[in-house]
């Protein structure tokens, strides 16, 4: 793919709704109200789990299961708007570890603060986050905002089930593009609401000298060892190691069978096996989100505007054509994955993703071409033809972006972004040891060699402590 000479630019629109019918009124401040609700909710049983000192940080996650709200909330505010809330409410608590690592590394001189509910003297803030799926805003003679809605609420407001809301909006919209994740809020003090709407544009910058400004293309290798390992035109490198991740998913597995092999014949399950098989598929999803919210953050620095993801079938073929089994299958969740891919990156960035052929790519040296005398082993690749050694995964993403890009990239030379250096990450794999390498640390992916990846013993309010999890749950 050419570069072009536009980038993304993400701005917001603010504008105002004016609904005209009382009652148009009221049904918004209910659904603001049970948006507000439900992060409470939230709020309240992890904060509860978090301040209990025998409960893992992992436990704060699952204190309440996300079907559990889902299956409360989403007549009220429908499928869209739980989501993105029940995203809300996972950024906060990411956010707050993260900090809390920070400031248990040093990095940070505050203690931050755990997340707080959503109240303002002693009252809900009526606020809520809408998916860009859930809301079109019209600009014109009669400038509208339609939202979608629960099924509850539509009945309860005589709204026809296959209708949105239709609300006047009030305002001068700055931006014209894509529009991302819609934030409404009521103010009671001037009983006003207003929305905040950010939008994705492409800002033509041919006048700029600059050549970062040119359109970069990433290639997301999924791997069998590594969640992703990810190469850009720009020669950004990125690998997510999911190894111990992949461990305490079967370790799960391992403590299931051993439950069923224990049950009374007449019984087929229960409540402790399947509460297991939530906590795995839980922790699975929570790292993956995680993943994808992160490489959408890497993709947005990097001015990413295109996104390859080796398909299904042949990442199949390559890694598993003689063991694929269905714990592999289960644990990796390929079309979960993609699906979440498309959904943050393309509905929320603006950025496109694109599934292509992967076939070939693990079994050719990215420096010299060579594909009869190349090894892998484990992350390690080997090309006997020039010496070259690098990692397997990293390989594989190199090989994907030059196959699906016109013209060469060149990956030898410097690379200013592929950054950083001397962070004890000396693996075997010399050629691309420099290859930042991220870790699940049971809230974010951090890079390995970071300070977070060890557990020191007087961190025991950190919540970071797994290893007694399977026996208490
Ligand atoms: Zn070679």
């Amino acid at each position: 793919m050419a570069a072009t000479n536009e980038e993304e630019r993400t701005r917001t629109n603010t504008f105002a709704l004016a609904p005209k019918a009382e009652w148009k009124k009221v049904c918004l401040i209910e659904l603001l109200d049970s948006a507000a609700a439900l992060v409470n909710i939230v709020t309240y049983h992890r904060r509860q789990t978090y301040f209990d000192d025998d409960q893992t940080r992992s436990d704060v996650w699952n204190a309440i299961t996300k079907t559990e709200i889902r299956n409360r909330f989403r007549p009220v505010l429908g499928r869209a708007i739980t989501d993105k809330m029940l995203d809300k409410c996972d950024e906060q608590w990411d956010a707050f570890f993260e900090q809390l690592d920070d400031y248990y590394d040093g990095e940070r001189e505050d203690k931050p603060g755990v997340p707080g509910y959503w109240k303002d003297d002693g009252k809900r803030v009526l606020k809520a986050c809408i998916r860009n799926d859930a809301y079109t805003v019209e600009w014109g003679e009669h400038s509208r905002i339609e939202l979608a809605l629960g099924s509850e609420l539509k009945e309860k407001y005589g709204i026809p089930l296959n209708q949105r809301i239709r609300v006047p909006i009030k305002g001068n919209p700055q931006y014209d593009g894509h529009g991302g994740r819609l934030e409404l809020v009521y103010d009671r003090s001037t009983e006003s609401f207003t929305a905040k709407q950010p939008v994705t544009f492409l800002h033509d910058t041919t006048r700029a000298t600059d050549s970062s400004d040119e359109g970069c293309v990433a290639a997301v290798d999924v791997g069998a060892n590594n969640f992703v390992a990810v190469t850009t035109t720009q020669g950004h490198q990125r690998v997510f190691h999911a190894r111990p991740l992949f461990d305490r998913f079967n370790h799960y597995t391992e403590r299931i069978a051993e439950l069923q092999s224990q049950l009374p014949e007449n019984a087929d399950s229960s409540q402790l096996i399947e509460k297991l098989y939530d906590k795995r598929t839980s922790h699975r999803n929570h790292a993956q989100d995680a993943l994808v919210r992160h490489l959408a953050r890497l993709f947005s620095e990097w001015g990413v505007e295109a996104v390859y993801v080796g398909k299904l079938d042949d990442v199949r073929e390559k890694h598993w054509s003689a063991t694929v089994n269905e714990k592999t299958d289960l644990f990796w969740a390929h079309g979960r994955f993609r699906r979440r891919m498309q959904t943050v990156l393309e509905e929320e960035c603006g950025v496109s993703v694109e599934e292509k052929s992967e076939a070939g790519t693990s079994s050719q040296c990215p420096r010299c071409d060579e594909g009869t005398h190349v090894s892998r082993n484990g992350d390690v690749f080997q090309c006997g033809g020039c010496g070259f050694e690098g990692h397997s995964d990293v390989v594989g993403s190199e090989n994907f972006l030059q196959s699906v890009v016109d013209g060469d990239v060149d990956l030898t030379g410097e690379r200013p972004m592929a950054r950083p250096v001397d962070s004890g990450q000396n693996g075997p794999e010399r050629g691309h040891r420099k290859v930042p390498r991220l870790e699940w640390n049971d809230h974010c992916w951090r890079q390995r060699g970071h300070a977070t990846k060890e557990e020191p013993t007087n961190r025991s309010t950190r919540k970071g402590n797994l290893a007694s999890e399977s026996g208490t749950a």
